[in-house]
């Protein structure tokens, strides 16, 4: 099911954005912007402006901006089908979902038919094994009827002659549910409990086995598919939602099994990676959903290595009204066992007593001997790396002062790196907001030349930058503003994919420039020289590193692109082709 994207732009249209913030939040008008205090960060003046004029939102401190769908969906934990429908049913309107061309041959179709499948195959007399594995975990038929458990029998073809032969090979292929040799089609799962693994809307994407006799892998995943990235999504989050609209926290375990037990004794707000580390995008995605996070992994050192990394992807987005905690077991725990053995009082006192992520972090430091010298310079050394990761300035410097403390260390000189943590000491007087890149700040000034001036977009002063794959999305914008130059900033918002990007052009939209049609275009000019000199000197730097042998292969590559898309290539670049597609060792 689809929404018709006239239907979208109807509801764009209709919509007020400060008739949906103000029915929310209390809004004030001042000058050409209503105020309010922002609801994404910790906010004690109003920080987050609402634009009728463009329909927008944006906040100065937590840079959060975006239409009426955007707000809704970050204000109220909405997907975007969710978001549509309350916009639409505040307008009396009704959406109109249309079966779209792909929806028959959607591949995450046949996993839902193989989740129904195996969900039967659990309650016969052939899984006698499974459920007796399931009862000894205590897991009781309600529980595994909540996560649709289900159990693939130990055969090679149950499920491809389950779906029978009408199905396209491409679709079996895509679906990840089978191995292919010889042009055979294999069922991947067999003898093994089906996990099966929905995204936020509840969908059927991929799924998870656990052996139920002796055999490799223990667990089994889906590959990743079209529609399965499994560094993005979450066991059980779909069902937590389902159950909670606006999640008071969320514990984060390592396996699927440690969800299902924790729900059985009524912890019913796990969600699990699926056997990959916790990844940025991860945190960001439960930032989304609540702000008080557990990380609660396994008593071994896989499990300690596992909180450490979930340390690093937090520290770059890390919020000061996010609160993280830790939850270590004593080796040879995990949630479930625990769980089972103490049971839910035991478990919830773990909780109350866990460690803040602040408290975690200077554990670590404090575990170099500080109180010799070479052990404080190793402790600083560790460190400072890490805390550059933190993008929030405030919270950058807390950081930076208590580690300072213990290494002994004055905090000017432990070269902290990035522009947000001297910005922050210089100036109170613009709220700590990060020191803005050249290149972006470039990038940011040639949206709001071409938001004032659509026409510009008819120009052929982008031409330089063509060539460059990675200004792809200022192409797509431009297109736009070639096709309707009338179009709302809202609207093109809706087709920038990245979140980055999105940001950019949002703050272009609430900078409202006022220029003449000359000088923008003078601006458009002197950003993209910025850009294309940006570039030179990236190709500075990368020879740089070739020198000194310190280059990536993904930079070597990088390296190649920039020379080989230059207009004329002289020799000294012939000679650096030759040298970088020789010895890639
Ligand atoms: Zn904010």
């Amino acid at each position: 099911m689809s929404i018709p994207s006239s239907f979208i732009d109807q509801l764009i249209d209709q919509a007020d954005i400060v008739e949906v913030v103000g029915r929310r939040l209390q809004l004030n008008k001042k000058g050409s912007n209503f105020w309010c205090l922002c609801p994404f960060h910790d906010d004690s003046n109003p920080s987050m402006a609402v634009n009728q004029d463009k329909q927008f939102f944006y906040c100065f401190v937590c840079q959060e901006s975006g239409n009426a769908i955007h707000f809704l969906r970050q204000y109220e934990n909405l997907d975007f089908v969710d978001a549509i429908e309350t916009l639409a049913s505040s307008l009396g309107l009704t959406v109109p979902y249309e079966n779209s061309k792909h929806d028959k041959i959607k591949p995450s179709g046949l996993v839902e038919q193989a989740v129904r499948f195996y969900q039967k195959n659990l309650n016969d007399k052939i899984a006698e094994k499974a459920i007796q594995y399931l009862k000894n975990r205590n897991i009781t038929g309600e529980t595994a009827k909540k996560f649709n458990l289900g159990f693939a029998e130990d055969k090679w073809d149950a499920l491809s002659m389950h779906l029978g032969k009408d199905i396209p090979v491409n679709e079996l292929e895509a679906s990840g549910l089978f191995s292919h040799k010889d042009n055979k089609f294999y069922d991947r799962f067999r003898g093994r409990i089906i996990f099966p693994i929905r995204n936020i809307k509840g969908e059927f994407i991929a799924m998870g086995g656990r052996i139920i006799d002796e055999g490799e892998p223990k667990y089994l995943n889906s590959p990743e598919t079209a529609f399965f990235n499994k560094s993005n999504e979450l066991f059980g989050l779909f069902e937590v939602k389902e159950a909670e609209k606006k999640i008071a926290s969320l514990i984060v375990v390592e396996g699927y099994m440690d969800v299902i037990g924790l729900y059985q004794h009524g912890i019913k707000n796990a969600v699990a990676t699926l056997g990959t580390a916790v990844t940025p995008s991860h945190v960001a995605k439960i930032m989304r959903y609540t702000n008080k996070i557990f990380f609660a992994f396994d008593g071994d050192l896989a499990g300690g290595k596992a909180a450490w990394k979930a340390v690093e992807n937090t520290f770059p987005i890390i919020r000061e009204d996010v609160n993280i905690h830790f939850v270590f077991f004593e080796e040879k725990h995990d949630p479930d066992s625990f769980i089972n053995e103490f049971g839910l009082q035991a478990f919830q006192k773990l909780l109350d007593e866990s460690m803040s992520l602040s408290e975690y972090f200077l554990s670590k430091v404090k575990d170099f001997n500080l109180e010799t010298l070479e052990g404080r310079s190793q402790a600083a050394k560790f460190a400072i790396p890490v805390i550059s990761k933190i993008n929030n300035a405030v919270i950058k410097e807390i950081y930076a002062n208590e580690v300072s403390k213990l290494c002994g260390m004055d905090v000017k000189s432990m070269h902290v790196p990035q522009e947000s943590y001297k910005t922050n000491q210089s100036s109170n007087q613009s709220k700590a907001s990060p020191a803005i890149p050249v290149r972006v700040k470039a990038l940011i000034n040639i949206f709001s030349a071409l938001l004032k001036h659509p026409s510009l977009a008819q120009q052929d002063v982008f031409k330089n930058l063509k060539e460059d794959a990675k200004f792809n999305f200022l192409f797509d914008v431009i297109d736009l503003y070639q096709k309707s130059p009338d179009i709302k900033p809202s609207r093109v918002l809706e087709t920038l994919e990245s979140e980055q990007i999105q940001g950019y052009f949002s703050q272009a939209v609430i900078a409202e420039l006022d220029l003449s049609e000359e000088n923008a275009l003078k601006l458009i000019e002197d950003c993209i020289n910025v850009l294309l000199k940006n570039q030179k000197e990236r190709e500075q730097i990368l020879k740089d590193k070739y020198n000194v042998s310190s280059i990536t292969s993904v930079e070597r590559r990088d390296l190649q692109q920039i020379i080989l898309k230059k207009e004329e290539i002289a020799d000294d670049d012939r000679d650096w082709l030759k040298k970088l597609s020789s010895n890639q060792d």
